[in-house]
């Protein structure tokens, strides 16, 4: 690994001073367990990091607009076992429990998840689907972007040099609907996803016909994205083998999946068909249980 300078500033403001000093050279530290890597493997040799780890606030999992926000320091371990996040949003939990070992998720943060923009990772799918924000702070002030649009290509996000995310915004879940989030991982129990699919649906006041639904996929393309195709074909519709079928194979033309040692990309995209199905039956159920809850 490369000499470098590590800086532990303790406000955001000085951070970002840092940051804009050192320009090119400098690279956030939040959990470390990418960027260490990297730096061990010399995909990256930056001269001066800047950790965030001082800072107080980046912190904090809260209660905001009905929702949750769950800032940017926040460990996925956090995330997982948290009461609010349970309570309130239990497919969120659910998908950072399924993210590699406790010993990753101890370390790994919210923030670093996003910056990372590795289209393998679990959270980004949830979040998508969720309909989440990021928001993100630079030298010239703040702003907020839909995470559904962060993404930009392979490890590339839309944070511009001297950005730094500072949270995600996750809305509560509308009533009658339920979430799933399936994790395809044939190879072991901690490994990344072959393919990753998180599915909520939501019920009309029948409990039945699907009034909306939200598919995101991960680990088939460049980056996560949204299967809108899937999601237009369910409108309106009750839940049946065909329509399932139906949803999953339009999946198939919006896929773009890279072939690797997880599998083929003609593999992948079979199994992101099938996966499709599998989460949209579990989110139609769970929103079938919710619609009988609120009736
Ligand atoms: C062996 C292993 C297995 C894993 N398996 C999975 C898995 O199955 N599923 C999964 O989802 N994830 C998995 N991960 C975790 C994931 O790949 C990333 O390592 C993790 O999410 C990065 O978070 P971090 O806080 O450690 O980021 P760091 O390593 O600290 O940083 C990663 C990148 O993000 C930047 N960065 C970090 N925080 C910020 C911020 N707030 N603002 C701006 N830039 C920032 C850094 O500069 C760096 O470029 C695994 C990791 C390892 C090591």
């Amino acid at each position: 690994m490369n000499a470098f300078e590590y800086a532990a500033p303790r406000t955001l403001d000085e951070a970002l001073a840092v940051l804009r000093e050192h320009g090119d050279e400098a690279r956030v530290i939040a959990g470390g367990t990418a960027l260490v890597t990297m730096m061990r493997q010399r995909l990256v040799s930056p001269g001066y990091l800047v950790s965030l780890r001082e800072i107080p606030g980046l912190g904090r999992i809260e209660v905001a607009n009905g929702g949750v926000r769950i800032g940017a320091l926040v460990t996925h371990r956090e995330v997982e076992t948290s009461p609010l996040v349970r309570e309130r949003i239990p497919v969120l939990a659910e998908t950072f429990r399924r993210v590699a070992s406790v010993r990753i998720r101890d370390m790994a943060t919210v923030g670093g998840a996003l910056a990372h923009a590795d289209p393998n990772q679990d959270p980004p799918v949830t979040l998508i689907a969720l309909g989440s924000r990021v928001e993100i702070r630079g030298a010239g002030g703040g702003r907020e972007l839909p995470v559904e649009d962060f993404f930009r290509d392979y490890y590339e996000s839309a944070l511009e040099p001297g950005e730094v995310v500072t949270g995600v915004v996750v809305p509560q879940l509308p009533a009658a609907s339920g979430a799933a989030y399936v994790k395809f991982l044939p190879r072991t129990a901690d490994d990344y996803a072959t393919v990753a699919v998180a599915a909520i649906v939501t019920l009309e006041s029948d409990g039945e016909r699907c009034r909306a639904a939200r598919i995101a996929l991960g680990s088939v393309g460049v980056t996560p994205l949204r299967a809108r195709a899937a999601e237009a074909l369910l409108a309106g519709q009750r839940l049946g083998a065909g329509l399932l079928q139906a949803a999953g194979e339009s999946v198939k033309g919006a896929v773009d999946p890279l072939s690797d040692h997880r599998g083929s990309a003609a593999y992948k995209r079979e199994m992101a068909a099938v996966m499709v199905g599998r989460a949209l039956s579990q989110a139609w159920e769970a929103a079938r249980s919710s619609a009988r809850g609120t009736q």
